[in-house]
């Protein structure tokens, strides 16, 4: 499987590189020509897409007969996620954001292979059950299986992985009768009403605070491995680069960042599984987390994974059939969640204590209500109307005392 990796790493960069190589073949800036290079040779006349790529497969099985040990479907599923990362980059989506150039693999970066059937007549001997994979040209291997394959469902794909503490397979299912996810919308009638909601407020002092007052801490994995982390690192470059001793020790390395990683996933999880329980709309900010990895706190955030916590929160909300709403976090820490007067204050304020209508609580779950009223706004309900439904009075935490 390592040399399946390998190969078609190679195989993938060499794809990738016609691709390029037709792009500067056949374009050149409108007012001049570059002096300092041109391409040598023909102009091909035909773009090399998915179509003619997996064509010329044959071709590469004739030059390089190795990779006539390699599965054909495999191949072909090499070439088309090589096609939708250029056409992500290429094509603008919906919001005319574009994703960024394709880039070339350096050696052990290629990690996974997938091969587009599994178990029906058509995928010949790759199947799964019973504890047993059978593979094309690879033979048949032990596995353990993370749950059982679940009846009435279609088996599509299956990817091998190749993770740290070794070797993965992720299958998809298909079964035409799940339902789909629920809109975000109380406005239509027979819809459920929205009974209980909640807006959270993610930080860095705490995990999160909700419009209710409650809090998580944060959990500090990345920060507490860090000095384990630093002496490993520093082994490592005590080593002879490319030395087996410096293979192993990277291995080493890459063991801890995945523990750390499944620690947070499980933390997430746990978080979401307990949030959907309480609550029918979940309101969170809509962060930009790339901007504030930048900053002086990114090793903070690199802790709290807001990022991965809200992929992690809208996949449960989902399945659990919760609303689940994304507002701009524009404001939400200044205004007062009371009156709306803007209150400023700095980082290192803590306390939100309004000269207006004097309410005084935590800056953060000031915040967290600000988000839930945005929420709230989103979903087409209004302050009142909401109360009503949930049956609170204003008294009650969360809601305006106004
Ligand atoms: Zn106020």
């Amino acid at each position: 499987m390592d040399t399946w990796l390998e190969m078609m790493r190679r195989h993938f960069n060499y794809a990738l590189g016609q691709r390029y190589d037709w792009l500067r073949r056949t374009r050149c800036q409108i007012d001049r020509c570059s002096l300092t290079r041109e391409p040598i040779g023909d102009i091909p006349d035909k773009f090399p897409g998915y179509n003619l790529q997996a064509a010329e497969l044959k071709t590469t099985k004739e030059l390089f007969p190795a990779y006539k040990e390699i599965h054909a479907e495999v191949q072909q599923q090499n070439l088309k996620r090589l096609d939708k990362a250029w056409d992500r980059w290429i094509k603008p989506d919906k919001s005319g954001k574009r994703a960024g150039r394709p880039k070339f693999k350096k050696k052990g970066q290629m990690r996974s292979f997938t091969f587009p059937r599994i178990n029906c007549p058509k995928a010949g001997i790759n199947r799964i059950e019973a504890g047993v994979l059978t593979l094309s040209k690879i033979g048949s291997m032990p596995v353990t299986m993370h749950r059982p394959l679940p009846d009435g469902f279609e088996l599509k794909t299956a990817t091998i992985v190749k993770k740290p503490d070794g070797w993965y397979i992720a299958v998809s299912l298909e079964d035409d009768s799940v339902p789909t996810p629920k809109p975000v919308d109380v406005s239509e009638a027979g819809r459920s009403p929205i009974k209980s909601a909640v807006g959270v407020d993610l930080g860095l002092k705490s995990f999160l605070v909700t419009s209710n007052g409650e809090s998580v801490d944060v959990q500090q994995h990345y920060r507490k491995t860090q000095k384990h982390l630093a002496r490993q690192q520093k082994r490592l470059a005590n080593k002879e680069p490319g030395s087996v001793n410096a293979l192993k020790q990277k291995e080493k390395i890459s063991r801890i960042h995945q523990r750390i990683g499944r620690k947070r996933e499980i933390f997430h999880l746990q978080i979401a599984h307990q949030l959907v329980k309480k609550y029918d709309l979940i309101v969170v900010e809509d962060l930009n987390i790339k901007g504030l990895a930048k900053t002086r706190l990114a090793k903070s955030i690199y802790d709290v994974a807001w990022g991965k916590f809200l992929t992690v929160m809208e996949a449960v909300a989902l399945r659990s059939g919760v609303h689940f709403v994304k507002v701009s976090p524009h404001n939400t820490t200044v205004n007062c969640s009371s009156c709306g007067t803007k209150v400023p204050k700095t980082l290192s304020v803590r306390v939100h204590e309004c000269p207006r209508c004097n309410l005084e609580m935590d800056r953060d779950e000031n915040a967290a209500i600000n988000i839930l009223y945005k929420g709230l706004t989103a979903v087409g309900l209004t302050v009142a109307a909401y109360r009503r439904l949930s049956g609170c009075t204003p008294d009650e935490v969360g809601m305006p005392k106004a």
